[in-house]
């Protein structure tokens, strides 16, 4: 297995080299980043494995990059460790609440830094393998992001795979269109009914060559349902 990869945010130097050079002899490979400017540049261009973010940044606090990072699709789910000096209840809270997965005070000895990445990155894995929903030989893979019928790739556009994701998660439970709509295509009043059925449609097709189709079931008068039943 490669090395985990950890970005490490910090603007003093001889921390961070300290950060470094533990992370490295724990068996991380390192990347650095002296502002958020460089982080989000470094993320965008390689994701890691974890970032560790200092509260006091120059150019942004610390705290205002884990809630970026947090609130963007891509990065959401991507692991963070702040570091700071400051010891009190309000601040770890706040820093929790900013969407860190989990807070090291300052001055930090290296196996406690570790202890807690390695805890970190065990949630975060453990949470992958949970993304993975199966029905009777059809598994979708959230972390992936890929429908597999058996050995095939079942290819879906993106908002079938939303609405399978969405079956999948509820099964044996009856949606109206406008649940669907609520759920699955977040509310947008732009979006008729009809548009339901139109992605209904393509989404069976997609998963008629491996006789999945049948999962996606019409309820008269009521709207669809995900279910491995024909009853
Ligand atoms: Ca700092």
């Amino acid at each position: 297995m490669a090395a985990k990869q950890i970005l490490i945010v910090e603007d003093e130097k001889p921390i961070r080299d300290m950060i470094a050079f533990s992370l490295r002899r724990g068996g991380f490979e390192v990347r650095e980043a002296a502002d958020v400017g460089e982080a989000r540049s470094s993320i965008a261009d390689r994701r890691p494995d974890l970032v560790l973010i200092d509260w006091m940044l120059p150019d942004m606090s610390g705290l205002e990059l884990t809630r970026a990072i947090k609130r963007d699709k891509e990065t959401q789910d991507l692991p963070i460790i702040m570091l700071t000096a400051r010891a009190e209840e309000q601040d770890k809270v706040m820093g929790l609440e900013s969407g860190a997965d989990d807070y090291v005070t300052k001055p930090f000895s290296a196996r406690e830094l570790l202890a807690r990445i390695n805890a970190v990155l065990r949630r975060a894995s453990s949470a992958h393998l949970s993304d993975v929903i199966e029905a009777d030989g059809l598994v979708l893979d959230a972390a992936s992001h890929r429908v597999m019928a058996g050995e095939h790739v079942v290819p879906l556009g993106p908002t079938e795979y939303r609405l399978l994701s969405f079956f999948m998660a509820h099964p044996e439970r009856v949606y109206s269109r406008a649940q669907l709509l609520d759920r699955v295509w977040g509310g947008n009043v732009y979006v008729e009914e009809r548009t339901v059925d139109v992605h209904i449609r393509r989404l069976r097709k997609a998963l008629e060559p491996y006789r999945y189709d049948r999962f996606i079931q019409t309820v008269r008068g009521a709207g669809y349902r995900f279910s491995t039943r024909s009853d």
